[in-house]
Parts: structure tokens; sequence; C-alpha cells
């Protein structure tokens, strides 16, 4: 049995000095992921600092149209919130579309950015894998890889990122703030997500003891006429398989501007920048939808268990816009965002 030594932090500079100063620490906020993962010895820290009772709760709406989220602020009370169901109906639906009630009311939106992946290799805490062991390599490549990336891989890694939000939020261009050791800093989310090149270890540019203090999302019109679609295997309480936030505005029936990521396909929640640029000045026909995915879709590297990915991305991409184009948007909302795209 591993000894753990359990703190609970009054105010964000302490907490800040106690994991930074301790790097066999970790911050605990909900616990959803970090406990299952100490108990399955695949993270050992000796030191847990519960951030709970940080004032880091707030869901504010600001007077230009987007809304301040609190790193300890929970999936349920944001999915809730009437200024982000008004402004941001992508981002409701994401975070009722994922886990379930219970683990939404426990899980807190910095935990769900920071969440670890769900790949199997990685879980065990026996297998070869670099992203838990530096150097070992990486079993999923040659292994059991159906839920694994096809976009964003490397030889090193091919893990797909699990969470629904962040997808959501990088379609958004959201911005991740932090208080370090070095004090504060915020990083465009896009950013704040790195891709697993030859160090899958790294997964964010932030270093040990930095805390996320606040999720900030631009105000962004067009997110009001929005939506996210998750494809998966069970109608609830599963991770994507494929998932699309986007957001559309359509004017004489061309399209005048277009947000969208995908989420289950790649190593980070996807911005389909490509996608976005041969949407726009388009017409909204499916034809065109089609051929947006095809684009984006057109780097990727599945396995031979996950090349179904492909396809189903760009289905989901086409059904979407179709959903937004039909005035649709609701169709998302939890518990019918499953099924397959025709
Ligand atoms: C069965 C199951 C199903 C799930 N399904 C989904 C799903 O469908 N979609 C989805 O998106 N997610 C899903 N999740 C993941 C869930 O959303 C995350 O576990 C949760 O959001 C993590 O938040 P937490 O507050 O519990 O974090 P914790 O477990 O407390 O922390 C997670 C990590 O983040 C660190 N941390 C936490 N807060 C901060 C902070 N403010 N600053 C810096 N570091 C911090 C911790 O040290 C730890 O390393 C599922 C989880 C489970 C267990
Ligand atoms: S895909 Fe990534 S997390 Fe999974 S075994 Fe390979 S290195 Fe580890």
């Amino acid at each position: 049995m591993r000894p753990i030594t359990y703190v609970r932090a009054t105010d964000t500079a302490t907490a800040v000095t106690a994991v930074s100063s301790d790097p066999t620490s970790d911050f605990l906020a909900g616990g959803t992921t970090e406990v299952d993962l100490l108990r399955q010895n695949v993270m050992n820290p000796r030191r847990l600092v519960d951030i709970n009772d940080l004032p880091l709760t707030g869901i504010v709406g600001t007077p230009e149209g987007g809304v301040r989220i609190g790193a300890l602020a929970r999936m349920s009370d944001v999915a809730a919130a009437p200024v982000v169901r008004e402004r941001f109906p992508l981002i409701a639906q994401a975070l009722e579309l994922g886990a379930s009630p219970q683990l939404r009311n426990m899980a807190s939106m910095g935990g769900n950015l920071l969440q670890r992946v769900r790949c199997s290799y990685f879980r065990d805490a026996e297998s070869p894998c670099n992203k838990r062991e530096p150097g070992t390599g990486c079993s999923a490549v040659e292994g059991f890889s159906r839920g694994h990336a096809v976009l964003g891989t490397s030889e090193h890694c091919i893990a797909t990122h699990p969470s629904d939000v962040a997808v959501a939020l990088v379609a958004l261009d959201a911005r991740v703030h932090t208080l370090g050791p070095k004090g504060e800093r915020s990083y465009a989310i896009d950013d704040f997500f790195l891709l697993p090149g030859d160090a899958p270890h790294r997964e964010h540019p932030m270093e040990h003891g930095e805390l996320i203090t606040e999720i900030e999302v631009p105000a962004t019109p067009i997110a009001r006429h929005s939506l996210y679609l998750k494809v998966r295997d069970r109608a609830s309480y599963e991770f994507a398989l494929v998932s699309v936030a986007a957001a559309l505005s359509v004017m004489d029936g061309v399209i005048a501007d277009v947000r969208m990521a995908l989420g289950g396909v790649a190593t980070k929640p996807w911005r389909a920048r490509r996608a976005e640029d041969f949407l726009i000045g388009a017409a909204t026909q499916r034809n065109d939808f089609a051929m947006a995915a095809r684009v984006e879709m057109a780097d990727a590297r599945p396995t031979a268990m996950n090349a179904f990915k492909v396809e189903l991305a760009q289905r989901a991409v086409v059904r979407a816009l179709d959903m937004l184009c039909d005035g649709n948007e609701t169709g998302a909302a939890p518990g019918s965002g499953s099924g397959s795209p025709t």
C-alpha cells in the first residue's frame, strides 16, 4: 500500500505553491479521473491537494456576449446555466452528452480539459505505453485500436483525446487562464492541447503546479445557432467514436460564417479549419458539405481497426451541417446525438 497525504487548499496561491513545490503532488478536483487512475496505479501521486474550496465556480456572461467559466464549475452546472444554453448551445450539449448525471455533478471543467486518454494500454499500467512511460513503445499501433485517432497521430501515440466539451471550446476559440509558480498565463485553447509527436507524455504546455483558474469563451454570435453531434456505440454513458461541434450562419443561401471542430477522431480536439475554409461562401448543399468533410479528413492515417472512422466522420459532418441548415440543432440534445449518420 502506498501512503498518500491529503491537504485541502483554502486559496489559489497556496494551492499552486503546495503542488509546484512538490513533484510528487497533484491537484484534486472532482476526482473522477484522478482517483480512478490512482487506484489503477497509472498515476502515483504521494500528495493530493484538494482544490474544491477555491472560489473558482463562477459562470458569468460578459457584457460583450461571451462567458467566463471557473475551473471548478461542475459540468452539470455549466450545462444548465441559462447564459451558456442561450449563447453557446454547443457547449451545453457537449456537456450533457458526456459521462453520466452523477459524474457530471462531480466533474469540474478544469479537470475535464485535463482528463487522461481512454486507451486501454495506458490504463492497464502494465503494457508498453509512451504516454505513461516514455520510451517504452506504443502497444496500440499494432494492437487494439478501434477507438483510436486517425488525425494528429504519430508513430509514438495514437490515443484519442476523450473530452467532449473541449471540442466545443476549440470551435469557439476559448482561452484557458492559469495561475502558476511564475504567475498568471493565458493560452489559446488550440495551443493548450499538444499533438503527441515524439513526446506523447506532454499533453499540454502547463508546468507542474500550474492551476487552471478559468475558461473564457469570447462572444461568438453565430454560436447561438450551433450544435454538438456525438456518435457512439451506445446512446449514453459512452465516449465519442466521432463528434462534431458546429456553428453556422447563412445569408442568401450562402454560408457566411462557420465554426467546426471534431472529437473522437484526433489526438487533440480537432479544429476543422480546412472544412471551414472550404465552406465559407459555399452553398448550403449536401455535395458541398461532403466535399468539405472529405477535405478535412484527407490526411487521416487510420489503422486497420479504425478505418471506419474516416467515413463516419465525413457522414457526421454532413449530418451536423444538414441539421443546422434545417434549424434542427436541438436534434443533438441529450440522448439523441447517437445513432448512425445517414
Ligand atoms: C465512466 C466515465 C465516463 C466518462 N465519460 C465522459 C464523456 O463521455 N465525455 C467526457 O468529456 N468526459 C467523460 N468522462 C471524463 C470526466 O468528464 C472527467 O473525469 C472529469 O471531467 C474530470 O474532472 P474532475 O474534476 O473529476 O477532475 P480530477 O479527476 O479531479 O482531475 C483530473 C486531472 O486534472 C487535474 N486538475 C483538476 N483540476 C485542475 C485545475 N483546475 N488545474 C490544474 N489541474 C487540474 C488533476 O490533478 C488531475 O490530473 C468520463 C469519466 C468516467 C469516469
Ligand atoms: S496510443 Fe498512446 S496511450 Fe495508447 S498505448 Fe500508445 S502511447 Fe500509450
